[in-house]
């Protein structure tokens, strides 16, 4: 998530800063800021809003002179997008500085000891509990910096990039990695720090990139030395001559943002676990759930209100809620709810799922829903978002900033919220025994890795699309926890290839959709072996009688379906209520091979909005 942008050098920093930041805005973010010192005093300015506005604060508000400076973008994790929770965050005595992306689970536990010994918090931020943290350590143990930081991060579970300074020692930039990405360039006598090399490509080449659970202690005109932050032990510096252009860097070396944000699924939903699915303990935790639960286990109906591939989601949890938790589900799209006059139950749980959190049909009907006196939960990816102010309560999915306008990694993290508040509830309400929920608990935690090995079939996949890339139309097959993957599969394509598709439930078929199948027609049949399997087997020889060509996403080792299908895709083995988050990945891939095939552009698909805000 977000940008980290740090100088130390001898020239002046806000420049270099500031243009770094302008850099990493492809990353998303709501708020900037940057801390700039000239060995003097420590001038801040930060804001919410773009790079842009933060240009015409610091001009008109502060000395911009300085040859140390860090700067950040930040996406909102923990308190709203406000000109206070934007980073840079100094510390109680005004000595340390930090800018930080990622998240600090435990930073309450933390935040309430600092509380007792006498710290004061003016912003909503994990952050700045965690340069607090640092400070107490430095003072009590009188340790440097670096190592205050060091025992500093040993004490926290989360995902970090950080830079921190000490107004006492102007030479010096502590960073760190974990789970975020952190790159220093090394130039002559000076050094950068940033999230990716884009901010200073143009001045070096020479790039160490931090490996997960490293700090390096950079010294202007000096050196950098490198820790583990754990054992303490000295890592040699491996400088690496960068060959990539702006362009590549800024899409991480992906072709497009959809790519990349196809890839970075399995980060996405080990991020939305992070502090929630505690496996070790047996427990699901969510705040928004836990604080309401007398609500959530007396509701009557779960009714869930989206849009687009949100409403594919709802339809996701709608098997799974039934599934576990026993109460029934509606699924509504809510441009159409918030029109129909629908009968609302103020024991109903009403959840609302957008990626944005700002999609104005959503709003609407939650609005409606409020009115009748329902209790309103919101899932969105956007902090601060009007959405989760206008939740009675609510959980993030922390997939990260989402470019591509073809939504890939909000699905599946709103997959993974909705499916660990279903296990939660139907853990709580007694609907599933312990030893269900545990085994369930471990399928879950292993999403992500199945998800990266799902990713290795990209090359297989796009053969697959090669030969499919002129079709004008296909077919989306799949029954129960994977009917609704059909159909987003058959939105993808139509977005970002715009080639008719139609997603079903495999046994429809015969209703209707069979008519348009000749050897022209693909047809893509979500056939996992934990689902009905033998009934789509059957699907399947229908579609083979009439000539369709068929495209089988199947289990692993599946021997059937490989005999029937023209060309399978094979996706690990799991639950079948968790099977959803595996098969839509190769679906995401097929779309996006064809779409590039045909040379669309894939980022900003014709007549389409990222964030659809009006109705
Ligand atoms: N958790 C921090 C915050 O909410 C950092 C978020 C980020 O990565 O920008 O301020």
């Amino acid at each position: 998530m977000c940008g980290i942008v740090g100088y130390i050098g001898n020239r002046e920093a806000y420049p270099i800063i500031l243009k770094g930041l302008q850099r990493l805005e492809y990353r998303g973010y709501d708020s900037a800021g940057v801390a700039l010192y000239d060995g003097k005093s420590i001038q801040l300015c930060k804001t919410k809003g773009k790079v842009g506005d933060l240009k015409k604060k610091c001009e008109t508000s502060i000395d911009t002179t300085g040859s140390l400076g860090i700067g950040h973008t930040r996406w909102a994790t923990h308190g709203v997008p406000n000109d206070v929770n934007s980073h840079p965050h100094f510390s109680n005595s005004g000595d340390l500085v930090i800018i930080h992306n990622g998240i600090i689970e435990n930073y309450e536990s933390i935040k309430k000891e600092l509380l007792n010994r006498g710290y004061h918090f003016k912003s909503d931020t994990d952050t700045e509990v965690l340069v607090n943290l640092i400070e107490e350590i430095k003072i009590n143990e009188d340790v440097k910096l670096g190592k205050a930081v060091q025992i500093a991060l040993n004490q926290t579970v989360g995902a970090y990039a950080i830079a921190v300074f000490d107004k006492k020692k102007p030479n010096e930039i502590v960073v760190a990695r974990l789970g975020s990405p952190l790159a220093i360039g090394v130039g002559e006598d000076e050094f950068f720090i940033a999230s990716d090399a884009s901010p200073f490509i143009e001045y070096t080449t020479n790039a160490i990139y931090l490996e997960d659970g490293e700090m390096a202690v950079v010294r202007r005109g000096k050196d950098v030395k490198i820790f583990n932050i754990k054992n303490d032990k000295w890592v040699n510096p491996y400088i690496q001559t960068l060959q990539l252009n702006l362009e590549q860097i800024e899409k991480g070396g992906y072709d497009h943002f959809m790519l990349k944000e196809i890839y970075e699924q399995p980060q996405a939903i080990r991020d939305t676990f992070r502090g929630r699915l505690r496996e070790m303990e047996g427990l699901i935790k969510m705040a928004g759930v836990d604080d309401n639960i007398y609500r959530f286990l007396n509701a009557r109906r779960i009714v869930i209100v989206a849009c687009g591939t949100s409403w594919h989601a709802g339809l996701v949890a709608e098997y799974i809620f039934e599934d576990y938790l026993r109460i029934p589900v509606e699924v509504e799209y809510a441009s159409e709810f918030r029109y129909r006059n629908p009968v609302i139950f103020k024991d109903d749980i009403v959840i609302a799922i957008s990626q944005s959190g700002e999609t104005a049909d959503t709003m609407a009907a939650m609005k409606l829903a409020k009115e009748q006196g329902a209790f309103v939960f919101g899932v969105c990816n956007v902090v601060g978002s009007s959405i989760s102010r206008l939740a009675d309560a609510g959980a993030y999915t922390h997939a990260g900033p989402e470019i591509g306008v073809a939504s890939t990694k909000a699905f599946t993290t709103q997959i993974t919220v909705l499916t660990l508040i279903a296990l939660k509830l139907a853990k709580e309400k007694g609907k599933i025994s312990t030893s269900e929920f545990h085994r369930l608990l471990q399928e879950l935690q292993q999403v992500p890795t199945k998800v990266e090995k799902m990713l290795e079939s990209n090359k297989h996949v796009k053969q697959v699309a090669e030969v499919y890339k002129f079709a004008t139309n296909c077919l989306y097959l799949g029954r129960g926890y994977n009917f609704p993957v059909a159909l987003e599969g058959a939105l993808k394509l139509k977005e970002i290839s715009y080639i008719h598709a139609e997603g079903y439930p495999a046994a429809e078929m015969k209703h209707g959709p069979i008519a348009l199948i000749d050897e022209q027609m693909p047809v893509i049949v979500i056939a996992t072996r934990k689902g009905h399997y033998e009934k789509v087997v059957s699907n399947i020889q229908e579609i083979k009688s009439r000539k369709g060509k068929i495209i089988g996403i199947v289990t692993e080792g599946d021997e059937t379906v490989k005999k029937l299908a023209d060309h399978v895709i094979e996706v690990p083995e799991t639950t079948d209520s968790l099977s959803p988050l595996l098969t839509t990945i190769p679906l995401q891939l097929l779309s996006y091979h064809i779409a590039v095939m045909l040379g669309k552009n894939v980022d900003q698909p014709r007549n389409l909005a990222k964030s659809v805000t009006v109705e």
